[in-house]
């Protein structure tokens, strides 16, 4: 059954956001569909068939995740969720920054249209210090290329609605401030960006990346705590980044790099 806005809004137009898009999303194929459980689990049940960077992108999203399972919800009408699926030939350990990366090609576009945002590691785009997105890669391996896989990239965006997003969820959520926004114009800008990064990220790595991170982080100096499982594992001073994509700890026992695993980055209570 379609959802209420799903019903009241025309689906967005996959000619238009071609239209709108850069040269680099030209091999994309579109697919606009009114409401699904989850972007990434559709392309993921897929990825075998696809012969081409594929974007998935649903006007509404009933069952959307974050990492570990967690729940990811979009505002009726409020939110731009989206996966790509996108081949890379490269090894699983190769994928160590890609959220990163990911990161830093929405937060360009993001900031090039006047929403400034910082950068949380290893995954979330926030504004005024609260989740303005989230950023979820799943991967799966190419069954007919030996060497290459596919990675799926979704994302959740908030156009609006980020005070009752927030009063659900208990925590602090920020939105872009833009009910009306125009969509397809936000597409096109972020696929551009996520196309334009890729290739590059699949010859380089995180390595050409890692300034621009380091630019856009959220707790670059402060005093943080890195939990697995609710538990303190490591206390010290964020110190950004480096080319791999390990976040700088400066602890007590000197300066320490995290690799991102399920480990979670906090502000610590000072
Ligand atoms: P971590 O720092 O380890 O990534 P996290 O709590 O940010 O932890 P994620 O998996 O990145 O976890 O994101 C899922 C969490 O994001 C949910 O548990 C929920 O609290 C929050 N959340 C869900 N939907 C939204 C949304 N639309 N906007 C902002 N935050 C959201």
């Amino acid at each position: 059954m379609l959802g209420y806005n799903a019903r009241m809004h025309a689906l967005p137009s996959s000619a238009r956001v071609a239209a709108l898009a850069g040269e680099a999303t030209r091999a994309v194929a579109f697919e606009i569909v009114a409401e699904t459980g989850s972007t990434n689990a559709d392309l993921l049940a897929r990825v075998a068939t696809l012969t081409q960077p594929t974007l998935c992108w649903a006007q509404r999203q009933t069952a959307g995740r974050g990492r570990a399972g967690r729940p990811w919800l979009a505002a009726d009408n409020g939110a731009l969720t989206f996966s790509l699926a996108w081949k890379l030939r490269l090894p699983p350990q190769a994928l160590s920054g890609l959220s990163l990366a990911v990161g830093v090609a929405l937060a360009r576009q993001l900031a090039a249209r006047g929403v400034m945002v910082q950068l949380k590691w290893p995954n979330d785009l926030l504004r005024d210090g609260a989740k303005l997105a989230g950023i979820l890669i799943e991967t799966a391996a190419d069954k007919n290329e030996r060497g290459a896989l596919w990675v799926v990239i979704g994302v959740g965006l908030n156009l609006a609605q980020g005070d009752a997003l927030g009063a659900q969820l208990g925590r602090a959520v920020a939105d872009i401030g833009q009910p009306q926004a125009d969509r397809e114009a936000w597409m096109a800008a972020l696929l551009t960006g996520l196309c334009e990064m890729l290739p590059v990220f699949e010859r380089e790595g995180f390595a050409p990346f890692a300034q621009e991170w380091n630019g856009f982080d959220a707790y670059a100096g402060c005093e943080v705590n890195i939990l697995d499982r609710g538990e303190v594992l490591h206390h010290g001073r964020a110190a950004g980044v480096d080319e791999t994509g390990r976040l700088l700890l400066d602890t007590e026992a000197g300066r320490i790099a995290i690799m991102a695993g399920d480990v979670s980055l906090r502000m610590a209570e000072v």
